[in-house]
């Protein structure tokens, strides 16, 4: 059986009341990075919990411990674990979403508050730190619960949410809840799939289904000299420079053109086949989707299929910044004592970030020794994921090409992201079942910049598309077992 009628309506009756409540949620700045925003996140939390125990739902906020930031220990916001039936009859549906945010301020270049969802009339879209990533479909996760609670429409799965705060730090304690809570007995032990809404379509017009993610190593790159702050005039030409030295190494790490210097990076990168160019060039995508996205015309190539394979099946070097240089407006004729260099590598398919931190983390050693520096050298990896990818034939998927299909009138995109979502994997390696990256925002929704926005029929349409695919996981279990 597909969507009843009476919930597609409901949720075109009530847009207003949706928006409202996404309004709600983006105003509540639940910053993760940011320990003064602590308080907010668990606010955020206890917002969630009370909308989703409204409808009906089983909450049990499971606290995750204490980590520390800023050199203060303060408490981590809990992982929301919500059910919403219990029918051994029917298949139950795992949905992640995140509440926290990334930091947002006015003065970052924002045109409108980035804690008030506000409209844009022009476009059609909301603004708003969170619109998109990831309140817009955490809060149209709640919609469609909020629509079949009011048309007393019996939900057609049962469903477990594992909701986090933590997304945009690390997702700090939520791979171990995850493995302990998939033990048997335990909460997420049994779902049948699971849904992630945390990413975006290739464009601005063709809704996709993820089936493939990069992971990531982050680096610290340190070099440090002298133990205070220099004067140029005195110490110019005289002392080995720690800035000199970092700018040295770091320049050695990856070309203009987004090759990667480090020896054995590619080793175990598979090589690509005719069949599978012919599916990058199958995507909705052109060169102006990029320069569009990025406000300038600076794609690394003119051919769409390889900028493609620069995004969802390459790995790539981004370097990121320099702390401890000077960075203020005017010239200050100051030697940095000691200066970090961030940078990070996207990784894909059967490489490892063990494989790929050992291979940085020697070649970086072997440069600095080349330059005969008498500063000293520190490379520390931070945030790691390791990249995933699933079976996009699986049923899952199915249910959500004919979900796109119901919705957008559309074939999805079957893409892999450039991005890293490391929870897919953890779900997956935990619980044995496919995960869909089932996404509700477009190409060009800014998420982490001062731009974020979502397009009001995204985000309607999109709460109708997640509601859709419920039904449909149900039609495909249903003929599974026949
Ligand atoms: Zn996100």
């Amino acid at each position: 059986m597909s969507i009843p009628s009476k919930v597609t309506d409901y949720m075109s009756q009530h847009e207003t009341d949706f928006v409202r409540r996404l309004q709600e949620a983006v105003g509540i700045p639940s910053v993760s990075g940011d320990p003064a925003s602590r308080p907010h996140v668990m606010e955020m939390a206890e917002w969630i919990k009370n909308e989703l125990t409204t409808l009906g739902a089983t909450v049990t906020l499971k606290d995750l411990g204490k980590q520390t930031l800023e050199g203060k220990e303060i408490q981590l916001p809990p992982a929301i674990l919500a059910s919403v039936g219990s029918d051994a009859s029917k298949p139950t549906v795992l949905i992640y979403a995140h509440y926290d945010v990334q930091p947002a301020a006015k003065e970052d270049g924002w045109d409108t508050d980035p804690f008030k969802l506000t409209y844009d009339k022009d476009r059609d879209c909301y603004h708003g730190r969170g619109s998109t990533d990831d309140k817009g479909p955490l809060v149209g996760w709640i919609n469609v619960l909020d629509a079949h609670v009011n048309t007393g429409t019996k939900l057609p799965v049962n469903i477990k949410f594992c909701l986090e705060g933590m997304e945009e730090s690390g997702s700090v304690g939520l791979d171990k809840l995850i493995v302990e809570e998939s033990q048997p007995g335990k909460f997420l032990n049994g779902v049948a799939c699971v849904c992630i809404s945390d990413n975006y379509w290739l464009n601005t017009s063709t809704p996709c289904l993820t089936y493939g993610l990069r992971g990531i190593s982050c680096f610290e790159l340190t070099i440090s000299g002298p133990k205070w702050d220099l004067h140029s005039g005195v110490f110019g030409g005289t002392v080995y420079e720690p800035m000199t030295d970092l700018i040295a190494l770091m320049s050695k790490l990856v070309t203009s053109q987004g090759k990667i210097l480090v020896p054995g990076v590619y080793k175990s990168v598979p090589p690509v086949t005719e069949d599978e160019k012919k599916l990058y060039d199958a995507l909705h995508y052109s060169i102006d989707d990029i320069d569009t996205a990025a406000g300038a015309n600076i794609a690394l190539s003119d051919d769409k299929v390889t900028v493609l394979m620069g995004r969802m099946r390459e790995p790539s070097l981004s370097l990121h910044g320099i702390e401890g240089a000077f960075s203020g407006p005017g010239t200050k004729t100051v030697i940095p004592p000691s200066v970090t260099g961030k940078f990070s590598i996207r990784l894909v398919p059967n490489q490892t970030t063990k494989e790929i931190e050992e291979l940085v983390e020697a070649y970086v050693t072997a440069e600095f020794e080349k330059l005969n520096s008498k500063s000293t050298m520190k490379i520390e990896h931070s945030e790691s994921g390791e990249p995933w990818y699933t079976d996009p034939n699986h049923w899952n998927f199915k249910a959500a090409e004919r979900a796109t299909l119901a919705v957008y009138d559309k074939k999805p995109d079957y893409t892999r992201e450039g991005g890293s979502i490391p929870i897919a994997l953890s779900f997956s390696d935990a619980l044995h079942v496919s995960v869909v990256l089932l996404p509700m925002g477009r190409g060009d929704d800014g998420a982490h910049s001062e731009k974020e926005k979502i397009d009001r029929s995204n985000y309607l349409k999109g709460t109708q598309l997640l509601g859709t695919y419920l039904w449909e996981v149900a039609k495909e279990v249903s003929k599974d077992v026949k």
